[in-house]
């Protein structure tokens, strides 16, 4: 099976490589869909020319008169659950292997690089200083808290949940939503953050901004850019809120903010000294002001982004030093390996790591990779060239086991070498000797990838593949739920004509023609249909399975077939699908003989592959893995909380077990009407590194698209099969935890039946022996999995961190949103055992040690009353607060508990930038967007007081993307945009907005669609109106606010941190 990869001859990086057309570029960027803009599969390519207004690509559809109204589907007559919990078997999921599922990644690739930023030569001073930059760097946060409940009675509980800011709570949104709403949909909750290609350097405000009328807020100020932030170190603390001096519009109705544009008052300056300290009771009340903390005067992501940007945008990454900390993931950067992996396949929460375990527990820094080993890279980068050894296979350290790399060090003239992990000495096979030079270096160091290169590919012997034997190409299996609300929804035959044509784009390899991969067809209700496609049939033929109790697979010979040979008898099941069920009254499904049925058709067939299972309800029907309803909203803040994040029955994570044995990977898509329990449903997906989407209250009209965008990525995108991962360490450093979508049977092997290029697993490393400085830390991550073309393949990212003796060193080389990740996904499996509530105190008390160490430790003396935090730690309150007030640990009351158990999931195997934005959505004012340049409109903080009345935003977070428009609107641009005439008529049932031919409407729509490419999944686009009910949706997610649930404001927060952090060090 070997394929004709020769042995890799050396082209230096950089250049593309002859005989290895890496496998996403030309096999998935290339080709489209008809009528299916590209961009939306290669998520990096940025703004997406092609991209049309989405119109309903299947103009044949018949559109079911009915998706109104659901009709009485099985799972309706439920009893809702009121079940003794205790009867459910919670041990299933435990530690080791969460029980999530597995949302697709973006690429950390997925930043465009924006072709106007060319690469300048490799520098040979890298970027990095500034991060390493010296203490001179630390912010000082002094904020005059005078005020602040810092020091009051209130002050040391967390900002007591419920005290909303005296809005009442929105009425809960219950049953079918409205049109357009999000309500079941994926999370609403959470903020989200910035990701995409950096609008240059234009902070709002600052730049004169499109002529738009309608701005009522006072006139941007023309003074210089204070950055917010720095405004602090120059002293003017104090000021009254007025505009904020970094964003054009503010707002106008507020009562402090609209006053003239008259010269800004005179900044107060207070000493510093004097503000938050304990002693603060015992002022005057007089001089417990008023003035709240300016909210420009604390860190503003925002602005901690653009300053990203501008100074680390323009210079590729060059990855040849150790220990550099890479730019943020909002930085659009080209990397250019030099030895160690990019940062696209591995982040660290630290490049610096404290050379024993007593400093790294002191500091409470955790240290943690956030790895994506098949991540998608921009084209302008060269994808892991394959390295061929031949029979021999690839070069490991004889005691370990670690893969050569490019720092195993050759010594004896060349005949053995000295391994990095484990310090052990192994002979060079004869074949690969080679001569050193005089540096120690082998003189064909510059032509093998493997010696000078972070990452690369190995070709695997037969020894690398299951039973001795080279695996077959992988097979898809498409399982289509045909009960009753799937067919009178118009799923049923929305999904048969899609597949007409999405058939001809499977993943290829390289430059092969056609798809390795063979396609099978199942469809379901109570019973199974399997269909015989095979090409010398004049018709299909449907074989019936009722027994599924002891599922097996009707036909062998068949049922799974090549797609170009079997076009025509395919073409007619997929015409025949939606007639033979038309007509259906069967409302019950079952679910796990589903997966069963698949997973037996690839063992047949002696095959790892994918099942896609569209599945629509609860299921009740009498078979195994039959669940009931079990819903209980009352269980919210109790110790069994719990058990609704955890699976009723421990019979899908025996599945799981097999499925990941066999290879067989399952991605599932959700319709739901009501609950249909997607912890249990996930098990599945989850454990064999599968993806789970759901479309609440699915419509054809408003989800089609989105669903139909979600299935053509999923299908094309670049998967690996049977993938083991290992990551190995430097002697005195260990993994010891694992986060992801994957399952694990020992304590070092991660195993996915399927691994897709947005798939990340956070990995968790403790001490176990000191490091030193001189040498550093190594990882080692080696993937070992089956191409789409059936090849077995070895993936190997190498990464060198720095080692420290000076915790100083540590705080100068952290990554606060690698941080947040690991926090994140560390909290999200903690409520599947511990209370919601525990989980919280415990995330806020991690994050409090952290900075308090740096206190104690690394400051310089100042007052106990000044908050110090590191400098490239200075986003984590506000973000460490999204993390707490989002949908798993604090649910608004229109949360329900599929969306809970699905975002937990989806967050387990995101990757950094995807967690960025989910926890801080990106803010754009896209009333001052430049129609005449491609860049976007500076964004800005996620808080209401930043809205103005008369301007329109767009806010999005990877899974929803909102437009808002203020009452104040004008009539001209709301013309433009939405085609009506006023506020009042503008619809918020849209989930398109409308093609119209002016400038305004058509930069909007191309921010939207450049968001969109720029996601692993198609966002749901909701129309909100001020002071509209769906506000209220919205708000949740102005995460720098109080929340509805809850939630603490950025403030109010900050000083609660600053509280705990004077409470450590007292
Ligand atoms: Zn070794």
């Amino acid at each position: 099976m070997s394929v004709n990869q020769q042995a890799h001859t050396g082209p230096p990086y950089g250049q593309p490589q002859p005989g290895y057309q890496g496998y996403q570029q030309p096999a998935y960027g290339g080709q489209s869909l008809p009528g299916v803009p590209q961009a939306q599969y290669g998520a990096y390519n940025g703004p997406v020319p092609g991209y049309q207004q989405p119109v309903p690509p299947q103009g044949s559809l018949r559109a079911p008169p009915t998706s109104g109204a659901p009709p009485p589907a099985s799972g309706a007559s439920h009893p809702s659950g009121h079940l003794a919990y205790s009867q459910f078997e919670h041990g299933d999921v435990q530690n080791g292997i969460p029980a999530s599922a597995a949302p697709m990644q973006r690429p950390p690739a997925s930043q465009p690089f924006l072709p106007g930023s060319a690469p300048t030569p490799v520098s040979q001073i890298p970027t990095f200083q500034q991060y390493g930059a010296p203490p001179a760097s630390v912010q000082q946060l002094r904020n005059h808290m005078a005020g602040m409940t810092i020091g009051g009675t209130a002050a040391s509980a967390p900002p007591p949940a419920g005290l909303g800011y005296g809005a009442p709570r929105p009425p809960a949104m219950p049953g079918p939503p409205l049109p357009g709403q999000t309500v079941a949909g994926p999370p609403s909750s959470q903020p989200n953050h910035v990701s995409s290609p950096p609008p240059p350097s234009t902070m709002a405000g600052l730049h004169p901004g499109p002529p738009m009328s309608g701005l009522h807020g006072p006139p941007p100020p023309t003074h210089p850019p204070q950055p917010g932030y720095q405004m602090q170190q120059n002293g003017s603390f104090g000021q009254m809120r007025g505009p904020p001096p970094n964003y054009g519009g503010a707002y106008p109705g507020a009562p402090n903010y609209g006053s003239p544009p008259g010269p800004p008052p005179p900044p107060k300056r207070l000493d510093p000294d004097s503000i938050p300290s304990p002693q603060l009771n015992e002022l005057p009340p007089q001089q417990k002001p008023r003035h709240r903390i300016d909210p420009d005067a604390i860190p503003s992501p925002i602005q901690v982004i653009e300053d990203d940007r501008n100074n680390r945008g323009s210079e590729p990454f060059v990855t040849g030093v150790r220990g550099q900390v890479p730019p943020l993931v909002t930085t659009n950067f080209l990397v250019k390996d030099q030895g160690n992996a990019s940062p696209r396949y591995i982040r660290c929460t630290s490049y610096n790591i404290p050379c024993t375990s007593d400093m790294a527990k002191q500091s409470q820094v955790p240290l943690a990779a956030v790895i994506k080993p098949l991540a998608a890279l921009p084209p302008e980068e060269t994808v892991p060239y394959l390295v061929d050894h031949g029979e021999s296979g690839p070069v490991r350290c004889n005691r370990c086991k670690a893969y050569m790399c490019p720092f195993m060090q050759f010594i004896e003239g060349g005949r053995r070498f000295q391994c990095c992990f484990c310090s052990c000495v192994t002979e060079v096979p004869p074949h690969y000797f080679q001569h050193l030079d005089h540096t120690g270096k082998r003189v064909d160091f510059y032509d093998r990838p493997e010696l000078s290169l972070g990452s690369y590919e190995f070709l695997a012997t037969v020894d690398y593949c299951k039973n001795n034997k080279f695996p077959s190409p992988p097979a898809f299996i498409f399982m289509i739920d045909v009960s009753y609300n799937a067919v009178k929804s118009g799923l049923v035959r929305l999904i048969c004509e899609e597949l007409k044509s999405l058939l001809d784009y499977l993943p290829r390899e390289g430059n092969m023609e056609e798809s390795a991969i063979r396609v099978g067809f199942v469809t379901y209700n109570k019973v199974l249909h399997f269909y015989n496609v095979k090409s010398s049939l004049a018709q299909p033929q449907m074989m019936v399975v009722s027994d599924v109790a002891d599922m097996f697979v009707p036909l062998l010979d068949g049922f799974l077939v090549n797609v170009n040979e079997s076009r025509t008898v395919i073409a007619s099941l997929l015409d025949q699908i939606p007639e033979m069920f038309a007509d259906t009254r069967e409302t019950e499904t079952v679910f796990a003989p589903v997966i069963q049925a698949g997973l037996e058709a690839l063992k047949a067939a002696e095959c790892a592959g994918k099942l896609f299972i569209f599945h629509t309800s609860l299921p009740i029907a009498e078979a195994p893995g039959k669940l009931k309803n079990r819903d209980d909203r009352k269980l919210i803040n109790t110790d069994k909380e719990k058990t609704l994040f955890q699976p009723q029955t421990s019979f899908y994570n025996n599945l799981a077990k097999d499925c990941v044995a066999q290879g067989c990977c399952v991605d599932l898509f959700l319709f739901p009407n009501q609950y249909l329990d997607v912890a249990t449903l996930g098990v599945v997906p989850y454990q064999t590194g599968g993806s789970i989407f759901k479309y609440a209250y699915f419509q054809l009209e408003t989800d089609q698209y989105r669903f139909l965008n979600d299935l053509r990525r999923d299908v094309q995108k670049e998967v690996g099969f049977d993938a083991v991962m290992r990551v190995r360490t430097s002697t005195g450093i260990r993994a010891t935890d694992f986060f992801g979508a994957f399952y694990m049977s020992n304590t070092t092997d991660v195993e996915m039946a399927g691994l897709d290029c947005d798939k990340t697993i956070t990995v968790e490393f403790k001490h176990d022996d000191k490091l030193s400085e001189d040498s550093g830390a190594l990882l080692q991550c080696a993937l070992l999995y089956t191409s789409c073309a059936g090849q077995r393949r070895l993936r190997i990212h190498n990464l060198s961190l720095n080692c420290c003796t000076q915790l100083a060193d540590l705080y100068r080389n952290c990554e606060t949103d690698t941080l947040i990740n690991y926090l994140a996904k560390y909290a999200y499996r903690g409520v599947l055992s511990s209370p919601v509530k525990t989980v919280r105190d415990a995330l806020i008390n991690q994050c409090a040690q952290i900075l308090a160490c740096y206190r104690k430790n690394c400051a310089s003396p100042s007052s106990a009353g000044q908050l110090i935090l590191p400098e490239c730690m200075k986003l984590l309150p506000v973000y460490l607060n999204c993390v707490l007030k989002s949908d798993v640990l604090q649910p608004g009351p229109e949360v329900t508990t599929d969306d809970r158990a699905y975002v937990r999931q989806l967050v387990t195997s995101m990757d950094v930038a995807e967690t960025n934005v989910f926890f801080y959505p990106r803010l754009l004012p896209l009333t001052k967007a430049d129609v005449d340049s491609d860049s976007l409109p500076a964004a800005i903080r996620n808080s209401e007081e930043r809205l103005s009345k008369g301007d329109i935003y767009l806010l999005e977070n990877g899974l929803n993307i909102f437009v808002w428009v203020g009452v104040n609107v004008q009539q001209g641009l709301i013309q433009n945009l939405f085609g009506v005439s006023s506020f009042s008529q503008i619809s918020n049932a849209l989930s398109t907005l409308p093609v119209l031919e002016n400038p305004f409407s058509k930069k909007v729509r191309s921010i939207v669609d450049m968001l969109q490419g720029q996601r692993s999944r198609y966002m749901k686009l909701i129309i909100v109106k001020q002071e509209d009910k769906l506000e209220m949706l919205f708000k949740h997610f102005l995460v720098e606010d109080k929340s509805l649930s809850g939630g603490a404001s950025y403030v109010d927060f900050l000083c609660h941190m600053h509280k705990e952090i004077r409470q450590l060090l007292s």
